[in-house]
């Protein structure tokens, strides 16, 4: 009797280490987000690693992020496939009026509020489906959406070290078959960082690229020495790009308008959210419409390309600083900052390379929409969606075999 339980001990304990055989799929889909990463930081200095992958795998010329081009509503656009717009993650911090809540990146009750997140983002697709999801700071992972966290999950804390994110992308990757999570997004917060202090073209962005570039290094050689490398999608991507900024030409806001028009307001530049005073909302927009380099909108008239017009989350009143002009509601300065048009501002371009068995080898894709990232994962994945390989399709998304 004894010996027939040590039997099903151990055939239980291997079964749960290894994969059921003949089942290869779906694939370790392991992604890493660089925070202000932008298209053309390769081409300023030596750059093997980024090199190598994308001559081993595929890059694409660049990726469109989406508006506003800030880093909590792309990270949560490229894990939805969803404009901001559409998905209420709207901007860094927003008053979401449907709600009567505040959200703000810094805010630890609001990035776990579940009731802010939109959509379905990629980790709650899969762990629906039974594959486990793993993340480490991916924005919105700390929000049960749905009702669902990813299997593994980690609050956000910007001191543990890039090493530290990897042997935790590691651990994973290596635990027990069972409990193995097949999708795993993990986040930096550089370059962004120091290309606000110093600028795009500091000396500072080009060291911070170099130690970025050793690191993508250690990352591969980690990942592609384990047993599973051989079941690997890499992705490496960005979430915007970064424009040097002159804050000559700024604007104060809570001068141009008087306080009695302006309920609430969120602004960072270059986007100001503006909730208006009942009967305000059309002077707002006709003395900012007014200031060189601003443009102003009812929210029913934001452009269509912006998709930015019905969610509850934007208010009465949308405000954009063109280029090379910069708004705020409080003094700050900043050598260069991101949330510019992703259209005309070609700086808030990103990137986007992969390698592993899924991918094609030393192609270069044309530029795509990093709402592709939802329905490419999916399909990596091996979750069947029609609406996903139809978006890949039609933005010419080739990169896999
Ligand atoms: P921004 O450049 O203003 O769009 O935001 C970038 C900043 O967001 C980074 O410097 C991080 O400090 C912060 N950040 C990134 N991920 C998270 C997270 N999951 N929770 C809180 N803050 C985050
Ligand atoms: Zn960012
Ligand atoms: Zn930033």
């Amino acid at each position: 009797m004894k010996q027939t339980i040590l039997l099903l001990v151990i055939l239980a304990f291997s079964a749960a280490c290894k994969p059921p055989k003949g089942n290869e799929k779906p694939a370790y889909v392991v992604v890493l987000s660089m925070d202000g990463f932008r298209w053309d930081y390769t081409s300023r200095t030596s750059t093997p690693a980024f090199d190598e992958l994308a001559a081993d795998g595929v890059k694409a010329e660049y990726m469109v992020p989406s508006f506003p081009t800030k880093t909590f509503p792309n990270h949560y656009t490229l894990a939805t496939g969803l404009y901001p717009g559409e998905h209420g993650i709207v901007a860094n911090s927003f008053y979401n009026d449907s709600l009567k809540k505040s959200y703000s990146l810094g805010n630890r009750a609001a990035v776990q509020d579940a009731d802010f997140y939109g959509g379905e983002p990629i980790w709650v697709t899969a762990e629906k489906y039974g594959i486990k999801a793993a993340t480490c700071f991916w924005p919105g992972s700390e929000a049960p959406i749905k009702g669902v966290r990813p299997s593994y999950w980690l609050k956000y804390d910007g001191s543990l070290t890039y090493q530290s994110r990897l042997d935790t992308v590691v651990y994973w990757l290596t635990l027990p078959y069972s409990q193995r999570p097949h999708l795993v997004m993990f986040y930096v917060d550089e370059p962004d960082h120091t290309a606000h202090s110093f600028g795009p073209d500091s000396k500072e962005v080009t060291e911070e690229i170099s130690s970025l570039d050793n690191y993508l290094a250690a990352v591969q050689k980690k990942l592609f020495s384990l047993d599973i490398a051989d079941s690997i999608d890499f992705i490496l991507l960005s979430d915007h790009g970064m424009a040097k900024v002159n804050m000559d030409k700024s604007y104060d806001l809570s001068q141009l308008l008087p306080a009695a028009w302006v309920v609430h307001q969120s602004t960072s530049n270059p986007l100001a959210l503006i909730d208006p005073a009942p009967g305000f909302a059309d002077s707002i927009v006709a003395t900012l419409n007014k200031v060189k380099g601003i443009r102003a909108w009812l929210k029913k008239d934001v452009p269509a390309k912006y998709h930015y017009n019905s969610h509850p989350a934007i208010p009465g009143v949308v405000a954009l600083a063109d280029s090379s002009y910069t708004l705020y509601w409080k003094k700050y300065t900043l050598a260069a900052d991101h949330g510019y048009d992703p259209d005309t501002n070609s700086d808030m371009r990103t990137i986007f390379y992969a390698k592993g068995s899924d991918f094609k080898k030393d192609f270069i894709n044309k530029p795509f929409s990093n709402r592709m990232i939802y329905p490419l994962i999916t399909k990596l994945l091996g979750i069947p969606t029609e609406k996903s390989l139809e978006a890949l399709k039609n933005e010419h998304v080739e990169v896999t075999k």
